[in-house]
């Protein structure tokens, strides 16, 4: 049976795996499917260029960072295996995680399995991905290819202000990309965004099709308007989706508290879950802030609860 098992390998997973290991609990990381986008390591391994990650004055790559950061767990003992759990048993102790027939045991489980950015679903999406769609503008914003440039945002939420808005620092103009004509984002930041002079709003309007070419990634965006079906390119060297984060939680349905949104609910100022023993840190708990480096701060958290839990359990 193991003492600890890590559910996720990306900057949540990899440090409660460095302070679980660091504490002699010989953590097992589990990281497949389930962790991100079919890439084990997380969102990062998506991102081209981290340049916010404290540490790193010239900057990094997503996958460097994360090849960093399991190496550094690995040198104290951390074990990473590439298996997707199918299922769990919360319900007793040791608790219980399957992958198919496979049953993994283990006294303690940090959930570290994240959110997966949300895009409209075009091909071209696809197509561009990393050459110009990006969908956070913290990670990709600040890169050359979109200083001076036009940039486009779709979403009209929170997160698509808080893009928009980030994205006037190095766009020479915004476009924000709306379905309807009425903002759903909290007042506040929607007065920012119409208010600020760099920002267009593009109302009643979606994405029909990303244009670009092999070369020079995404040039523009074909938009069409919700109302009268009218076609219409803005062009754009950059695109960013901000429709909101699906938190990989489907394994924890009926078993561990979710809030609205599906993320998992923590206990306030702590990783404690609904059940105890289980600890969840990262994306996964988290709509706020969401960086590489809050995901990080709360895999030690994770790691610190789960190591005094264990203790705890022990002395009774
Ligand atoms: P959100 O509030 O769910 O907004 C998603 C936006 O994307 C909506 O405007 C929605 O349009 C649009 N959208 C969704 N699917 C679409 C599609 N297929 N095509 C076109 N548009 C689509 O998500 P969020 O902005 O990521 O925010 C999530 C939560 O985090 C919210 O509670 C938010 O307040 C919070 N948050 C807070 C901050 C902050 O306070 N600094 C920053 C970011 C996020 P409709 O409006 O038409 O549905």
């Amino acid at each position: 049976m193991e003492k600890i098992v890590i559910l996720g390998g990306g900057p949540a997973g990899c440090t409660a795996a460095l302070y679980t290991a660091r504490a002699d609990l010989k953590p097992l990381v589990l990281e497949g499917e389930i962790s991100q986008t079919l890439l084990p390591g997380g969102q990062l391994m998506t991102t081209t260029e981290v340049e916010n990650f404290p540490g790193y004055p010239e900057g990094v790559s997503g996958p460097e960072l994360m090849a960093d950061l399991k190496k550094q767990a690995e040198k104290f003992g951390a074990r990473f295996e590439y298996k997707t759990v199918t299922s769990v048993d919360l319900s007793g102790y040791p608790l219980k995680l399957f992958v198919n027939e496979e049953v993994y045991e283990t006294q303690a489980l940090i959930i570290a399995t994240g959110a997966t950015a949300r895009y409209l679903g075009l091909e071209s999406e696809q197509r561009f991905m990393n050459k110009g769609v990006s969908a956070c503008a913290t990670c990709d914003g600040a890169l050359p290819r979109f200083r001076g440039k036009p940039m486009v945002v779709v979403g009209g939420g929170d997160s698509a202000m808080e893009e928009a808005l980030f994205l006037t620092k190095f766009a020479d103009r915004v476009h924000v990309v709306h379905r309807r004509d009425k903002l759903r984002a909290s007042k506040i930041m929607g007065d920012r965004v119409l208010n600020h002079p760099k920002i267009t709003m593009e109302w009643n309007s979606v994405v029909d099709e990303i244009l670009g070419n092999d070369s020079d990634g995404v040039t523009g965006v074909r938009l069409k308007d919700t109302r009268t079906g009218e076609l219409r390119e803005v062009p754009c060297s950059g695109y960013f989706a901000a429709i909101g984060h699906q938190p990989n939680t489907e394994l924890f349905k009926g078993i561990l508290e979710l809030e609205g949104s599906g993320y998992l609910v923590t206990q306030k100022g702590s990783t404690y879950t609904s059940v105890p023993g289980v600890f969840a840190c990262g994306d996964v708990q988290d709509k706020t802030y969401r960086q590489a480096i809050t995901a990080a701060g709360s895999g030690c958290m994770a790691a610190l609860d789960a190591a005094r839990w264990l203790e705890s359990r022990e002395e009774t």
